[in-house]
């Protein structure tokens, strides 16, 4: 099928996320064909460096020959069975890979980053009811965090753009002060900043404890806010006020998890293990590799043991049709893999060392806050933010990449890039180059 044939049918009988559809008479849509490596090709082989890891969901490239094999493989054998009342090999053995890496033992799953975030309310909320603290219902988040936009995730949402429009369907949550360092005072450094924010939310959780089930978090990036980043010791003062005044606190690594930050969790930049930060974990997005869709949420023993009774309403009773799917758990087995053979998280400060010199040219623009997360910034996010009075910069960066054959998809005047971990060098500079060319004339 020919390019324009493809857009026309799209956008008659398809309608695409986080869009305005009457804006693409003005913005084509992009016909994509298929994927390999860092690139995404249309139909008449046109390409586009994929600098946002398609919503930052990719790890290691398009067409990865071993996660495609392992989800084949996987396919000869059991494409799904439903998790209740069964089990399968894929979903065991990741459980346990999973709670080796996160010290967090027990695992729910569910099928994307919203219905991980709303297992994680439900599931906080449900414990404080079964140990006889029922009024522990209200949930807490950050300013400007992001956990997804079905009603329970988009309620500890702080969006305006996303949210206003649904306000009368939310649950009431209260917002605190954002660790975000571009937030501080001139002068002040990230960490003082970041307990000067866990001061204000002690004060909050003193005064509310009684009615507080949990406390969520975005653990050192706030991404959806601008790559929004902080320092880790906002997340160790967080964990001890939450132990202190008895409120779970729910990591929301749907974006981070995976190497982002520069070590596996985010939390780990906190303590040795991330169960001495979250009392649950929300995976998602990298899970898979960015091949199929797939979300966990990871709790304490001391958790699952509150739901465990021979009462039936007092287990999670909450389900999703495809929990636990055998495909996407093969995929997400071979993402680990791939971590440990190919020294994925080692490799990578080295590559993020690279791509932060290559990125100084960037520097000449009226720019400011150029950033990489974690406490030795060799995560592999790339931020910074654009000095321009233009109204409509995001909307003309985008076009502007997309001429030089980047996909790069500000947000407001933020720019930035999540690659697949798999770039090379001069992938690199084709992606810092075009970024430098698109920024230039969309100022
Ligand atoms: C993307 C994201 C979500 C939501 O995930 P979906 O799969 O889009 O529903 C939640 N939290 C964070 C931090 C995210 O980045």
């Amino acid at each position: 099928m020919n390019n324009q044939n493809l857009l026309n049918r799209s956008l008659k009988s398809v309608w695409h996320p986080c869009t305005q559809m009457k804006q693409h008479e003005t913005y084509p849509l992009i016909p994509i064909q298929r994927g390999d490596g860092v690139w995404l090709y249309d139909a008449d082989g046109k390409r586009y460096l994929d600098s946002v890891s398609s919503w930052w969901v990719n790890l290691f490239g398009h067409n990865n020959p071993r996660i495609k094999d392992a989800i084949k493989l996987q396919l000869d054998t059991l494409e799904h069975v439903m998790l209740a009342g069964f089990t399968h090999e894929p979903v065991v053995e990741l459980s346990e890979k999973l709670a080796m890496l996160t010290g967090l033992g027990h695992t729910f799953y569910g099928s994307d980053g919203a219905s991980a975030t709303e297992i994680a309310l439900k599931m906080s909320f449900h414990y404080w009811r079964n140990i006889g603290k029922a009024n522990k219902t209200k949930f807490i988040s950050l300013q400007n965090s992001y956990h997804g936009e079905t009603l329970g995730a988009l309620s500890v949402t702080d969006v305006a753009i996303f949210k206003d429009t649904y306000a009368p369907l939310l649950m009431q949550s209260a917002q605190m002060p954002s660790p975000d360092f571009r937030l501080a005072e001139a002068g002040e450094d990230a960490e003082t900043f970041a307990l000067r924010c866990a001061q204000a939310l002690e004060n909050y959780v003193a005064a509310y404890h009684t009615d507080l089930a949990a406390f969520i978090i975005e653990p050192l990036v706030q991404c959806a806010a601008g790559m929004g980043m902080y320092h880790p010791a906002y997340l160790c003062r967080v964990r001890e006020i939450c132990n202190e005044y008895e409120v779970h606190l729910i990591a929301d690594e749907i974006a981070v998890g995976f190497g982002r930050t520069g070590t596996m969790f985010a939390c780990e930049q906190a303590a040795n293990s991330v169960s001495n930060i979250a009392d649950f974990i929300c995976l998602s997005k990298g899970i898979t590799g960015g091949y199929l869709p797939l979300s966990a949420v990871l709790t304490t023993d001391k958790v699952y043991q509150a739901f465990y009774d021979n009462s039936t309403v007092r287990g999670f009773l909450h389900s999703h049709s495809y929990t636990g799917n055998p495909l996407a758990c093969s995929a997400a087995l071979a993402t680990l893999a791939i971590f440990e053979t190919d020294n994925i998280l080692q490799n990578n400060q080295e590559k993020s060392k690279l791509i932060q010199a290559k990125m100084q040219v960037l520097t000449d623009l009226p720019i400011k806050h150029l950033r990489t997360p974690g406490l030795q910034n060799s995560g592999m996010i790339f931020a910074f933010d654009v000095e321009t009075q233009n109204a409509q910069f995001a909307k003309q960066c985008y076009q502007a990449a997309l001429e030089q054959e980047l996909l790069l998809r500000p947000i407001a005047n933020t720019v930035y890039w999540m690659p697949p971990y798999t770039i090379n060098e001069d992938e690199i500079d084709f992606m810092v180059n075009a970024t430098l060319e698109a920024v230039k004339c969309s100022l």
